[in-house]
């Protein structure tokens, strides 16, 4: 019975998909994205060559505000954790907003070249060429198309190109985003775009902590202060108390030591060793389990370094701090939005996998608001690498998926 519903359903919304495709504005739009492909290479070029390292994205936030105005957004806005608002109007007053929103940050530090973003080969070449330039080209295509086609929706769009996705950023940019409730309130839905492809559909959001664990002692002299305690070494034993930590193999869960530092010289004792580790799962439950094995392992390197101290008093802290958090959660399976996914892939003959990823998505989803992740058509590698490129290949369909779903999740204006 309950299938026949769902049957029902999903047939109804194919309908409605099959509906927005048939519109003439629709296919002044897809014809767009065919004829101005040249522009939008030129775009992506451009905005890739704005760095935008983790905390340090306002002059490409700047460039993006430009285009959101020359594109004819309205209320056109840079918010307070330095986001880039705009809304397209929808012909129904009242309806809550369709979101598309493209991360703007890189992982790149600040002072990585940008002499190497270019074109060759039919091929786009450059750190943060594929992520995540290719989906702010998309996000500024959608509203180009859309304006140049005269395609209205009943329910007004809201254009983000939001800051602090990657690492240490720790979705600060979404998360501002729907810290503020009425904001928050008049969201129905919101598409992630984020890197190149078409064959997947976000629909998971990995869960991730992370901490930086910091020893710290007294530090000494190799040889005279000998047997004062030694923080790398305590720190070692954490580790080792860590890495034995059982792990399930559903829901699947990993953890990670990322980065180890700490010491002065091969002659002294250090005073400090710090360890970042990073922790994830699908599950909420196992991220717990873990960030309480990590205490422990912490705490029990702590227990036997005193025993080992020569009965010196224990001169040892441990601090751990956590420095990010990603919460896991899921869009609903019967939700509207991943029926219209499928139906838009049914549409356009394309095959996609649900995925589970950490993206922007997560925080949405976390606060029941539903939200998938996608990517934004053509090909892409070597991510988070100054090797990364993208091949615009098959663009088209990517864009063109991305209308088709914000088209249909919004309503055609008659
Ligand atoms: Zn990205």
């Amino acid at each position: 019975m309950l299938a026949g519903i769902e049957a029902q359903a999903q047939e109804q919304v194919r309908k409605q998909v099959a509906a927005v495709a048939a519109h003439r504005q629709a296919h002044s739009a897809f014809s767009w994205f065919r004829q101005h492909e040249p522009e939008l290479r030129q775009l992506q070029l451009e905005v890739a060559r704005i760095p935008a390292p983790p905390f340090g994205e306002q002059a490409r936030a700047q460039w993006v505000r430009e285009r959101f105005l020359s594109t004819g957004l309205h209320d056109v806005r840079i918010d307070a954790a330095g986001n880039v608002l705009g809304i397209r109007p929808g012909a129904a007053p009242g309806g809550r907003l369709v979101a598309l929103s493209a991360h703007i940050d890189t992982v790149f530090p600040p002072g990585t070249s940008t002499a190497g973003v270019r074109f060759e080969n039919d091929r786009l070449y450059g750190p943060g060429i594929s992520d995540n330039a290719a989906g702010i080209t998309a996000l500024l295509g959608i509203a180009e198309a859309m304006e140049a086609a005269g395609l209205r929706t009943r329910a007004p769009l809201l254009f983000v190109g939001n800051v602090g996705e990657e690492g240490e950023g720790d979705l600060r940019g979404m998360r501002h985003i729907f810290a503020d409730r009425s904001l928050r309130e008049q969201i129905g839905a919101i598409l992630v775009l984020d890197g190149a492809g078409t064959d997947t559909v976000v629909t998971q959001a990995l869960g991730s902590r992370r901490f930086e664990v910091s020893m710290r002692g007294p530090g000494g002299h190799s040889w005279s202060d000998f047997g004062i305690v030694n923080p790398i070494l305590v720190l070692a034993d954490a580790i080792h108390h860590f890495r034995s930590t059982p792990l399930p193999a559903t829901p699947k869960t990993t953890f990670n030591i990322g980065v180890i530092s700490g010491g002065t010289s091969v002659n002294s004792i250090p005073e400090t060793a710090v360890m970042r580790v990073d922790v994830r799962s699908t599950a909420m439950e196992e991220i717990e389990r873990l960030e309480h094995a990590l205490r422990s392992a912490v705490a029990a390197a702590l227990g036997s370094a005193s025993r080992h101290s020569n009965g010196e008093p224990l001169a040892i802290t441990a601090d751990i701090r956590m420095i990010g958090e990603r919460p896991a959660a899921e869009l609903p399976a019967h939700s509207r939005l991943l029926a219209v996914v499928r139906a838009v892939d049914d549409h356009l003959g394309n095959f996609s996998r649900i995925h589970r990823a950490s993206t922007d998505a997560n925080i949405p989803l976390s606060l029941g608001c539903d939200a998938v992740a996608l990517g934004t058509g053509g090909t892409g590698g070597g991510a988070h690498t100054v090797q990364e490129w993208y091949d615009p290949k098959g663009r088209d369909l990517g864009l063109k998926r991305i209308l088709l779903i914000t088209a249909a999740m919004a309503g055609m204006a008659d």
